[in-house]
């Protein structure tokens, strides 16, 4: 990697940073609660090597075929590799088996299989599961009527850690707008920790609005252009 390539990756992880920190500042939280998951799809390891060396840890892959060799290559840094993308369940295997997050559970099945195919050494795999906050047929994600059986799934599974809840809002520009889903989620987060309340993590907010998710709790945010520059491919 160039000096210059370097240096930029630098610029855009410090300014990221700083969004999270006056974010949190705005909404009195610590900055210091927040986990900054660096969405490295269609990215080569060499532009993740970049954000390593600045000291990120944690890593979101939304396709398998392309985050496997990555997590390979990677393997003696010591990652922590969260899977973001929708989940098939004839391809819960692998996510099983070389990630240590995934955030995209949205049915029992996926529950059975991951649980079932979670090595046995492995520590118990973190699970998010994702919501859908209103009637998008193409979009994946569970019902917030879903969510208890689906939880209580989670929770029951010795090799699955229940963290919390993830969504992928509409893209909407108005901050308050963002707010109204990040808000919504947030209450629906506080309602099943009534039942759950070891859940800690609200995996909300991308580049385009990650103020208003910290703003409305989120502990976890997956940012992918802001860290790398616009994606080359249009994938989704
Ligand atoms: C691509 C992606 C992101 C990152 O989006 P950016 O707008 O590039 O920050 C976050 N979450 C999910 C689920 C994604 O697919």
């Amino acid at each position: 990697m160039s000096e210059q390539a370097q240096g930029a990756a630098a610029e855009r992880l410090h300014a990221v940073l700083d969004r999270m920190a006056s974010a949190a500042r705005r909404a009195g939280r610590d900055p210091g609660e927040l986990t900054l998951v660096a969405v490295s799809k269609t990215r080569p390891a060499a532009d993740l090597q970049a954000l390593i060396d600045l000291g990120q840890h944690h890593f979101g892959e939304n396709y398998l075929q392309e985050a496997l060799p990555k997590i390979d290559a990677l393997r003696p840094q010591q990652l922590a590799w969260h899977f973001i993308g929708q989940l098939q369940s004839n391809k819960t295997a692998p996510v099983a088996e070389y990630f240590d997050w995934v955030h995209t559970v949205d049915r029992l099945k996926l529950v059975q299989r991951l649980a079932a195919q979670r090595p046995f050494h492995a520590p118990p795999l973190n699970v998010c599961v994702q919501v859908k906050l209103e009637d998008e047929p193409t979009k994946g994600g569970a019902t917030v009527s879903e969510l208890p059986a689906l939880l209580d799934a989670v929770a029951r599974a010795p090799q699955l850690h229940l963290r919390g809840l993830m969504t992928l809002p509409p893209a909407e520009t108005a901050e308050t707008h963002q707010r109204r889903w990040f808000a919504a989620l947030r209450e629906v987060f506080q309602q099943m920790q009534r039942q759950h309340p070891a859940m800690d993590t609200l995996s909300m907010g991308m580049s385009g609005d990650l103020e208003a998710a910290i703003l409305e709790g989120a502990t976890l945010i997956r940012i992918g252009t802001a860290l790398f520059g616009e994606r080359l491919q249009s994938q989704a």
